[in-house]
């Protein structure tokens, strides 16, 4: 197994937890981001390695699967039984930032975007060339670019 098969949209990649009780795959976009705001870091223990994968992610095993709701409108997806954070996605939508580094290979995939850049903790940065947004910027361009 290989963890890469074509999907009609795009590469399906394995992902899974750090324990493996929870199991995925899903169709990430070829573009990966990070989110540095302070939540993130709570959870992730460092910023967030997040790729969009829509509505894509199907669960081969998802028992120890939960979602924690850590705002008003977003939710993050976990394993009861390791901790591993999983993914990001707006409350009652089905569209989801899944964690990078929860996929199997990543090799391939560019890193360009940086959010919330503007609570990103002064001690440490990243030398790749990406796009960086302030946390107002990012919530302009939901507000914006979204019906809600
Ligand atoms: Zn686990
Ligand atoms: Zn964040």
């Amino acid at each position: 197994m290989n963890g890469a098969q074509k999907d009609s949209e795009g590469v399906r990649r394995k992902g899974r937890c750090l324990c493996g009780a929870v199991q995925f795959t899903a169709v990430p976009a070829a573009e990966a981001g990070v989110c540095h705001c302070r939540m993130c870091q709570r959870w992730t223990a460092g910023p967030f390695f997040a790729v969009d994968c829509g509505d894509s992610v199907v669960f081969d095993s998802d028992d120890d699967y939960d979602l924690y709701r850590s705002s008003e409108w977003g939710e993050r997806g976990f394993c009861r039984k390791c901790g591993t954070p999983l993914l990001w996605k707006l409350h009652g939508k089905n569209q989801c930032s899944v964690s990078l580094t929860a996929f199997d290979e990543i090799d391939d995939m560019r890193f360009t975007t940086e959010i919330f850049i503007d609570e990103k903790p002064d001690c440490y940065a990243f030398s790749n060339e990406t796009k960086k947004m302030t946390g107002a910027e990012v919530f302009a361009m939901f507000a914006g670019g979204q019906d809600s």
